[in-house]
């Protein structure tokens, strides 16, 4: 092993905690009486858990939720293992065991994963219903069952399909899970995620559940202007280079220079989660100026035009566009893959 001290990362994220704890605060207080708790599944979206989850824990967030087992270590550095729901539950043997020997909350999400926890011990668990989604969750008919009825269920969810849609299939839902939670004892009940929260009162029960929106993501309109952007990545410059009229760039040759052109080529590309769909259209920020990708994404590196920026050179850093909404639209990428894709040679600034 090698003492040696690692260089600079060519690529970096700002994640700012403050515009993070603002927005779980709004989602909170939108969601009036129901305590809101915060979706750290994916490395929290890939925003990285380090950040996020003592930044939500010290605003006041006692619920998190991950989706794989492989995810409860990082969070149990910070939070209690009771604060911690894993959202796919128990499916063999070996992850009841280690559900109960941490004491992390598995979410229960079908009769034989009910089954299994009863075998393995049991104790207190969350249950998933499901009432429209039909990905996971018990069945509305699996409520009578026997297992199911001998759970002890702290909270009741389910999870809706199209909350950032005016679908009808909302106030189905809604109707859904009010009734199973009259047919199912448990202390708390929780349907909303954060598009769920802006739909209203009806939907908040005692506990909701946002993710995106605490990351900037802004799933409908009622959300705008209320949450701010969390994610600022930069990535530095490697190269300048001088091009002539009729020299091509990238991969496939899909841009021609029509006339002679400083480029800079920078280092970020589709492994960073910067797909070929936001080439398109896209320019990185110099400060006030926007700089325009030519040629295709690559997978470490894009170019761009900066002729008339002579004052950039190897080394600066320029802005990733990452208003999740606005780039959203231009990319065609939904502003959730946007966010969980960003990948993992960003180094952390501030
Ligand atoms: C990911 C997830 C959430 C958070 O949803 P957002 O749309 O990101 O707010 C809530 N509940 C469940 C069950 C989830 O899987």
């Amino acid at each position: 092993m090698s003492t040696a001290e690692l260089p600079r990362a060519p690529l970096r994220l700002r994640v700012d905690t403050h515009a993070l704890a603002g927005n779980w605060r709004t989602l909170s207080e939108m969601s009036g009486k129901a305590q809101a708790g915060a979706a750290v599944k994916a490395n929290a979206y890939g925003v990285g858990v380090g950040q996020v989850v003592p930044c939500l824990r010290d605003a006041g967030c006692e619920q998190f939720y991950v989706a794989h087992w492989s995810e409860v270590p990082a969070l149990l550095s910070y939070v209690p293992a009771r604060q911690v729901a894993m959202l796919h539950g128990v499916t063999d043997r070996a992850e009841a065991d280690y559900a109960r020997a941490t004491g992390v909350m598995p979410v229960i999400n079908s009769i034989a994963q009910a089954e299994l926890w009863l075998e393995a011990g049991g104790g207190p668990c969350h249950l998933m219903v499901d009432t429209g989604i039909n990905r996971l969750g018990i069945g509305m008919a699996d409520t009578g069952n026997e297992a199911i009825g001998r759970l002890k269920v702290d909270m009741l969810l389910s999870h809706l399909a199209s909350a950032d849609e005016d679908s009808a299939l909302n106030a189905v839902q809604l109707g859904r899970f009010r009734e199973v939670s009259t047919r199912i004892d448990h202390q708390r009940r929780s349907l909303a995620n954060s598009a769920g929260i802006a739909l209203g009162a009806d939907y908040h029960f005692e506990h909701t559940r946002p993710g995106l929106s605490l990351y900037g993501g802004v799933p409908r309109q009622e959300l705008e202007g209320r949450i701010s952007q969390v994610v600022f990545p930069e990535a530095a410059v490697i190269q300048r280079r001088r091009i002539a009229a009729g020299d091509s760039v990238g991969y496939n040759a899909t841009f021609t220079a029509n006339r002679d052109m400083e480029v800079a080529t920078v280092s970020i590309g589709y492994a960073d989660g910067f797909l070929r769909s936001r080439g398109r259209d896209c320019a990185l920020q110099h400060g006030n100026f926007a700089l325009p990708i030519i040629g295709r994404v690559s997978m470490d590196m894009v170019v761009l035009d900066c002729t008339g920026f002579p004052d950039l050179k190897m080394g600066d850093f320029l802005q990733i566009p990452f208003d999740l909404p606005r780039v959203s639209e231009t990319s065609g990428l939904s502003q959730y893959e946007l966010v969980t894709t960003l990948g993992d040679r960003f180094a952390l600034h501030s």
